[in-house]
């Protein structure tokens, strides 16, 4: 069975289900449509061949009758016409008649019906006259009648009639009248073709042979024979067409009183009687005439039967199966088209519910080889797809819950692998610390080992190196060896009971090499436990501290000559200082005691110039203004002397607070501006003075005083003095006066703030006491700065102090300048938007190299961000010149450049503190700044 169907398993397997099913739609739909034009086809058939039965029957009527006039022909033809003009009469109206009905049949017969010469030539029995044709027979008969004997004349007619019956046959055959397929029309046909003729052709001969012996009254033997013979023949086959009859009438209840006809024997037949009583006992009472009209009579009544009832049954049956046939067939056609619907409406439906249902199945299962096990088919039919589904379902359940199963197990495993692996990591950690140490204890220290019993077990490569010993004279030997005996037997063990408590001992320890050189390390032994807590061995750490020791004891040596000299010191100092006390108490003294009688010295000598009422001459007016300018200097000088006997003395009070340079040099200036005048010296100030300073404003004017007067008398006429502020760093700003002047000569710089040192530069016509600078000095280092000076002979001179910045109010200037050295505008509007963010940075701008030295000569910037590529003179040689100068020898400069080429970083190469490729990463940018400033 399988290997049946293996091809077609083949096929379907090759579909998807909706294709199989539009396949089996195909067969089904072909099936169907082939079914139905079969049945079409028979139907076609069915009613074609009722049409041509009608016409069969029709022809069949149209033979018999033809056969009843040649039979009426043949037994007119058997009586001597001679004797009876009334049979002469009716056999010429027989032969017309014959004539005509036998023409208008051979006419009427289809021309491709087998012709009738060809059932002759088939006929074994033919007659021995050639006989081509019926027509060329009734014509020989015709043509013969009266030339032979009355017997050959009607046996002539009788093959006629049995070529006639023959006809007969082959009408039927060709009008498919014996293949009708119903028992009623079989019977009917039967009665037709053969009870109806046979019966009448029995009739008719007998008819013959009775008018022929009346006419002639004699009975020859043979008429005797043939009717005794004939009257047998016709019972029989009167009884075989009743049975027909009544069989036919079973089926057909049209036929009821056909049955009348038949309700005779034989013996009924009234020549039968004649038969008996007049014919077979020779008295031939009978006329012949008579008799020829009573058989007739009784032959036609069974052709009526033929034409009036048989034959119009047969075509009521044949319409009957006609219109049936039509009825079937428009039935079939709508069955068929009704099945066709149904078919393709179920298959749609099939396909839908069965493709729906796999591509659901398909679905859920394509998601699950995907991981989705959440997926569930919908449970929605009844069929094996349900069971599938479920199975399925149930599957992926399963599936479902050893996948949670697994999963926590493998985060389980995963934890636990997590935590082995930390852990190992933290082992490793700790043996690569532990190596290191090791190896850095092994580079540093002298280690060894011993055991319990004081024997050494190992030893590292100092030990040997500084013991002079080698390894193998160590290991297995005590410690002892190395004992220089400078340690007593008590030192030793304090230290053996130390650590054999399982404490750990240090101490210092005078060892000697193998060369018997001393030498001192400093240990620790420290004692190794077991699990048990017991200890188990030794490990010494040791220090080689020889030179420590050397030092020390130089030291020492050393201690003991400066006691000796400190004692000597210590004397003189406190002589000199008091010495210097007492020099500033007398200084002091005799300032008081100079200033009082020097005032009124002034004060009268002012009076005396101003008296009105007493003019003095000129040479006077001119003695008084030299005493005048002489007083003031010597008040002046008396002044200082005061101010630096207090501040030596330790006596000067300061009010330190947060207070404005810019006040501080505004006063200075204005004090000095009429000298600077005299002399024609202009002052410039070159920057803003807006810094606040922790400082006794009264004490910082008279610094910038000094240091401006100074300048200015030390200057040429018309020269220039600058006066200048910059932050040198957060804390500090370097105040500076710079003039046009003499300058001091490098030997006398050392000089240049001792007391009462005027520098002997040639300078009596300047007025001075050569205190001014000194007490600057004290009073800048008193508030914690510092001064200094450079200068250049004939050139000019700087003098400078630092000061620290008031912490107690945030300056109003940004705590961090930085300066952003580039040519392209957009990107330094990108730089200036970043830094506003921020307010403890104010970023400064430069478009050009040169535009950027001259701003960083200018200020001092805490940081210089700087492109390369700049036209005229690029970064990396602005940086260079930058590098030369001390102020941003050290100060951070970082490269903002496109170029990041091998070369371009080569170029930069250690002059800048950081290099960065544009675009420039803001957040890496700031971490850099943050960090360097
Ligand atoms: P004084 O000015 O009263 O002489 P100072 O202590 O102020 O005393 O100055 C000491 C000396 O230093 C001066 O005599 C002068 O020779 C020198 N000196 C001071 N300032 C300058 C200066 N700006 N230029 C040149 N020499 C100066």
């Amino acid at each position: 069975m399988t290997n049946i169907l293996t091809p077609a398993i083949v096929i379907l397997n090759k579909l998807n289900y909706s294709r199989k099913l539009f396949l089996l739609g195909i067969i089904i739909t072909l099936t169907i449509l082939f079914l139905s034009l079969l049945i079409n086809e028979q139907l076609r058939q069915t009613m074609a061949r009722s049409a041509i039965q009608a016409e069969g029957i029709n022809h069949i009527i149209a033979v018999n009758n033809v056969i009843k006039l040649v039979q009426q022909h043949r037994g007119l033809s058997a009586v001597d016409t001679k004797e009876s003009v009334l049979f002469s009469q009716l056999q010429q109206k027989k032969s017309q008649e014959t004539d005509r009905a036998f023409y208008k049949l051979m006419f009427s017969l289809s021309p491709d019906m087998p012709r009738l010469t060809d059932i002759n030539n088939l006929n074994e029995h033919a007659h021995e006259d050639d006989i081509e044709d019926l027509n060329v027979l009734w014509e020989k008969i015709k043509s013969d009648h009266g030339r032979y004997s009355p017997e050959s004349e009607f046996n002539a007619h009788s093959i006629l009639i049995k070529q006639l019956r023959t006809l007969l046959t082959i009408i039927a055959d060709h009008y498919f009248l014996l293949t009708a397929n119903d028992l009623p029309s079989y019977y009917l046909t039967n009665i037709l073709l053969h009870g109806i003729p046979d019966t009448t052709e029995f009739m008719a001969q007998t008819r013959g042979i009775i008018v022929a012996t009346l006419s002639n009254k004699a009975l020859s033997d043979s008429h005797y024979h043939s009717l005794v013979e004939l009257e047998a023949h016709l019972k029989q086959s009167t009884s075989s067409l009743q049975q027909d009859v009544i069989k036919a009438n079973l089926y057909s209840s049209n036929l009821l009183d056909a049955s009348s006809y038949l309700e005779f024997s034989p013996e009924q037949y009234q020549f039968t009687s004649l038969l008996h009583d007049d014919i077979y006992s020779k008295s031939f009472n009978h006329e012949p005439d008579i008799i020829w009209a009573e058989i007739t009579l009784q032959i036609n009544s069974l052709y009526m039967l033929m034409e009036d009832r048989i034959a119009p049954e047969i075509l009521s049956l044949v319409k009957a199966r006609q219109s049936e046939a039509t009825m079937t067939f428009y039935i079939a056609v709508s069955v068929t088209f009704s099945l066709f619907l149904l078919t393709l409406y179920f298959m749609a439906a099939l396909s839908k519910a069965l493709i729906n249902k796999v591509a659901e199945m398909n679905l859920a299962i394509t998601r699950y080889s995907q991981g989705d096990i959440k997926v569930r088919i919908p449970i929605n039919t009844q069929d094996e797809m349900r069971d599938i589904s479920l199975a399925v379902n149930e599957m992926a359940e399963t599936i479902n819950q050893y996948r949670a199963k697994l999963d926590a197990e493998s985060h389980a495993l995963l934890t636990s692998i997590a935590k082995e692996k930390q852990s190992l990591e933290q082992l490793e950690e700790k043996s690569l610390q532990f190596i290191s140490q090791q190896d850095a204890l092994n580079h540093h220290a002298i280690v060894s080992i011993t055991t319990l019993e004081g024997t050494i077990s190992y030893v590292n490569d100092k030990f040997i190196e500084i013991s002079g010993y080698p390894a193998e004279a160590l290991i297995g030997s005590s410690h002892s060896i190395l004992n220089s005996g400078s340690q007593s037997p008590a030192f030793f063990k304090d230290m053996s009971d130390t650590i054999s408590s399982g404490k750990v001992w240090h101490g210092e320890i005078a060892n000697k090499t193998k060369q018997g050189q001393s030498y001192w390390v400093s240990s620790s032994i420290v004692p190794y436990f077991d699990r048990q807590g017991k200890p188990t061995q030794y490990i010494t750490i040791s220090t080689d501290i020889s030179h420590i020791k050397n030092l020390e004891l130089k030291q020492r040596e050393a201690n003991e000559l400066l006691q000796e000299e400190k004692i000597h010191t210590e004397e003189e100092r406190q002589k000199a200082e008091k010495a210097n006390q007492a020099k500033s108490e007398f200084l002091s003294a005799m300032s008081h005691e100079l200033k009082t009688p020097l005032n009124a010295v002034l004060g009268f000598t002012q009076l005396l110039q101003n008296d009105a009422q007493n003019p003095l001459s000129t040479v006077q007016k001119e003695s008084i203004s030299y005493i005048l300018t002489s007083g003031e200097h010597l008040l002046e000088l008396v002044n200082n002397i005061l101010e630096l006997a207090t501040i030596e003395a330790g006596n000067t009070a300061l009010s330190v607070e947060p207070s404005k340079l810019s006040d501080a040099v505004d006063d200075a200036v204005t004090l000095v501006s009429s000298l600077a005048e005299k002399s024609a010296v202009t002052i410039s100030l070159k920057s803003e003075f807006n810094v606040l300073l922790d400082v006794d404003i009264s004490k910082l004017k008279h610094i910038i005083t000094n240091l401006l007067s100074n300048a200015i008398k030390y200057n040429r006429e018309q020269g220039n003095v600058d006066v200048k502020c910059i932050n040198l760093d957060p804390q500090t700003i370097k105040f500076s006066v710079s003039d046009t002047g003499i300058g001091i000569s490098p030997e006398n710089h050392k000089n240049i703030f001792a007391k009462f040192d005027r520098l002997d530069q040639g300078l009596s016509t300047i007025s001075g006491a050569g205190i001014g600078l000194a007490i600057t000095k004290e009073l800048v280092e008193m508030m914690g700065g510092r001064i200094g000076f450079d200068s250049v002979e004939h050139k000019g001179s700087t003098f400078w102090f630092e000061l620290p910045i008031s912490k107690s109010v945030a300056s109003d200037i940004p705590q961090k300048n930085i300066l952003y050295i580039e040519d392209n505008p957009v990107n330094s509007r990108l730089m200036s938007a970043f830094f506003n963010r921020y307010d403890e940075y104010a970023l400064h701008l430069a478009g050009t190299a040169e535009e950027g030295l001259n701003r960083a000569l200018e200020h001092d910037f805490d940081l210089i961000l700087m492109d390369i590529h700049l036209p005229e003179m690029n970064g990396n040689e602005l940086t260079q010149q930058l590098r030369r100068l001390n102020k941003y020898k050290e100060s951070p400069i970082i490269a903002v450049s496109a170029a990041a080429m091998e070369d371009d970083l080569l170029l930069a190469q250690g002059l800048f503190n950081a290099y960065l490729t544009k675009p420039v990463q803001m957040d890496v940018l700031l971490d850099l700044i943050k960090k360097l400033l």
